[in-house]
């Protein structure tokens, strides 16, 4: 790919701490560790963080903590990234897919009641894309029906909502840092809470259940290796560091993008600011308009992979993705429906050049002006043959 979709920012001082590492004998359960998770609930404001291998280790011990277990029914969005139900299908629960709001894709809250029964133990708010949800309303929802909120912050470290990060609003939030986030540890992931029983039980489970890392054959629980490297956990901790410019930078390349293509109206651009609060952008996602269909949008995506420009469809909702496709969801989900197979998600990272970012928009025109031509010449030749006598 000439301009890929996403790329880690992984500078001298980043290889320095990881190889100042591997000098030691502590790979694992070491001093970079408790280090990381410092650092991540000093950042989040939260008191204990608990790191993890991945983002989907973090989900799945969120819910394990929290008691969801088999027949349990938890509320996700279907516009999210898969994780978030298999997390839930990983502890024999049933996720309940609830559709999203049109502006920021975030859960459309109206909708949460309506999907609530006897067996809803939780609700899993994703703050898409880096938008933060309305977590007052969601809160007041989960209030009104003790429920239990994971927020998952994969996608939104440092956003803000009401002038508090993300990630503290409800029992527990997690992070990821997979090379496509904000920040990466390569793979890992992180719990975040303000109650130390989660915390207690989760670093419990994510090292084979042992009682305490010292005890090394003592178990009470059934546990996983989902430990982090102390490797990772370097690369974490100056990565974090470095993220209010990272998260500047990211914002700035995204009103960039919104500068240049939002002269044209049949894109739909992304919110640049939110009621609520601070956005911390993970990707850029356009929406074209809704005289085009799912296969422009594809022969926009494989045209511009072809010339070497990286985008994503960001997201291919989860419920009609074929191992949840004979799942039942409460009625259609008509937004998600609507909006995903028109997204396209442009190149996004932090060393992006102006001149690259002005190539990926008049490319995406070029393809989307072409297309919509395309367009009105089918629907003119379907009109001559429905008014065609006869025909
Ligand atoms: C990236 C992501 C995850 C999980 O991340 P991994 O670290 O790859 O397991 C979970 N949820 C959302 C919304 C994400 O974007």
């Amino acid at each position: 790919m000439k301009i890929p979709l996403s790329a880690p920012d992984v500078n001298e001082e980043d290889i320095r701490a990881v190889t100042d590492v591997l000098r030691t004998s502590r790979l694992s359960l070491g001093p970079k560790l408790e280090q990381f998770e410092h650092a991540i609930a000093a950042y989040v404001g939260a008191s204990d963080a608990v790191a993890v291998n991945s983002g989907t280790s973090a989900l799945h011990l969120c819910l394990r903590a929290l008691g969801v277990g088999e027949g349990d029914e938890v509320i996700v969005p279907s516009f999210a990234f898969i994780a978030v139900a298999n997390a839930v299908r990983h502890e024999r629960a049933n996720p309940v897919f609830v559709d999203i709001e049109s502006d920021m894709l975030n859960l459309d809250t109206s909708r949460i009641e309506s999907a609530i029964t006897r067996r809803t133990k939780a609700i899993i708010v994703v703050h898409t894309f880096g938008c933060p949800a309305n977590l007052e309303a969601i809160l007041a929802i989960a209030g009104r029906h003790a429920l239990r909120i994971i927020e998952d912050a994969s996608e939104a470290i440092g956003a803000e909502y009401k002038g508090r990060r993300v990630g503290v609003f409800g029992d527990a939030g997690i992070f990821s840092f997979y090379p496509n986030k904000q920040i990466t540890t390569g793979e890992g992931g992180i719990v975040v809470t303000q109650n130390p029983e989660i915390s207690r039980f989760v670093r419990k489970i994510r090292n084979q259940g042992r009682d305490d890392p010292e005890s090394w054959f003592q178990h009470s629980e059934l546990g996983y290796n989902y430990r982090i490297s102390d490797i990772n956990c370097a690369l974490g901790i100056e990565q974090l560091k470095r993220i209010e410019p990272i998260l500047m930078r990211r914002e700035a390349i995204a009103l960039q993008y919104s500068h240049i293509l939002g002269r044209r109206s049949e894109f739909k651009l992304p919110l640049l600011k939110v009621p609520f609060g601070r956005i911390s952008w993970f990707v850029y996602v356009i929406r074209l308009g809704m005289q085009f269909t799912q296969l422009d949008r594809d022969w926009i995506v494989r045209e511009m992979h072809l010339r070497g420009i990286g985008v994503g469809r960001y997201f291919a909702p989860i419920h009609l993705q074929p191992i949840y496709r004979h799942w039942a969801t409460l009625g259609t989900l008509r937004v998600t429906e609507e909006i995903a197979p028109r997204t396209i998600a442009l190149p996004f990272f932090n060393h992006i050049q102006s001149d690259q970012i002005e190539e990926v928009c008049s490319t995406l025109t070029e393809l989307s002006d072409f297309a919509s031509n395309m367009e009105k010449k089918n629907v003119n030749r379907q009109k001559l043959r429905t008014q065609s006598p006869g025909g």
